[in-house]
């Protein structure tokens, strides 16, 4: 597929270790030399606001996208290329998605497994067709990894829709299945013998 820009969903919080902000800057930076734009929550800070820096730094374009209330809050990332002020969560979420051509969630917390599992949601429906990565860092989402292989193993999810995102911890390799992406068929998913099949 021929990918311009990447959504990066990530903690508004830096998390506990050092490892988390360099690999939130090693994203951003990568990202900005493969010619990808950043698109993201728009906040200036946590692991959001260094994904944003290290991009802009590297030369790249940051277009964040972030819902008034948060502005009034002065989270906003002022110095991006791009700042989208929305009036809810709900037109944040859908103006993120368009902007978007694949999705990458780095650790964080409720907002962002909300905002992934959205997108992995929206896919399984057929509404939309783009590629999802959890990009780990020191096994942070192997737990999470863990469920969703139980919730295939209880039949609660289709082994298709598990198969159909990547996780790991390799930029680079990250980047590569982006690209070379072909999306799961949602048709398969949606006919009555595979809904059958999850009774
Ligand atoms: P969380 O993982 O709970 O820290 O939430 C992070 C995600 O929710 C980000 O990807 C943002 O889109 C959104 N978000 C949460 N808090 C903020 C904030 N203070 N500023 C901007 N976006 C935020």
């Amino acid at each position: 597929m021929d990918l311009r820009s990447v959504c990066v969903y990530c903690g508004s919080n830096a998390g506990s270790r050092p490892l988390y902000a360099e690999r939130a800057a090693a994203l951003g930076t990568r990202l900005a030399r493969e010619g990808l734009a950043v698109v993201y929550g728009g906040g200036n800070v946590g692991l959001m606001g260094i994904v944003a820096d290290a991009a802009l730094a590297a030369g790249g374009k940051v277009i964040g996208v972030i819902p008034e209330q948060l502005v009034n809050w002065e989270v906003a990332h002022r110095g991006v290329t791009r700042l989208e002020i929305v009036a809810n969560m709900h037109e944040r979420k859908a103006r993120m998605f368009d902007l978007s051509g694949a999705f990458v969630a780095l650790p964080g917390g409720f907002g962002t497994m909300d905002e992934m599992f959205e997108m992995l949601t929206w896919r399984q429906l057929g509404l939309g067709d783009k590629p999802c990565a959890f990009l780990d860092v020191d096994g942070f989402y192997a737990p999470l990894v863990s469920m969703m292989d139980r919730m295939v193993a209880e039949r609660f999810l289709h082994a298709e829709q598990r198969n159909d995102l990547w996780h790991g911890e390799d930029i680079d390799a990250m980047i590569g299945w982006m690209r070379a992406y072909v999306p799961a068929q949602a048709d398969k998913w949606l006919d009555g013998k595979r809904r059958r099949e999850l009774r």
